[in-house]
């Protein structure tokens, strides 16, 4: 799953690239991915200046709960 971390400094650019709407504003941690409607499509990723968009690997206890 993607993650944004501290480095975004809240340009907006994933939000506005990602096809699925899944990145939303936050007032006090700028932007975060709803990892329900999230496809790991990978372009928010492709497109962050800041390389604030980190993939992790789901725990497999997580990833099939
Ligand atoms: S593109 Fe990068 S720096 Fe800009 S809001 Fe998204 S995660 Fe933050
Ligand atoms: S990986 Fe794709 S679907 Fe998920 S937040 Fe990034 S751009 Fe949106």
């Amino acid at each position: 799953m993607f993650r944004i971390t501290s480095a975004c400094t809240g340009c907006g650019v994933c939000a506005a690239e990602c096809p699925f709407e899944a990145i939303q504003e936050q007032t006090r941690t700028l932007y975060v991915i709803n990892t329900q409607t999230c496809t790991d499509c990978g372009r928010c990723e492709e497109v962050c200046p800041e390389e604030a968009v980190a993939y992790e690997e789901i725990p497999m206890a997580q990833a099939v709960s």
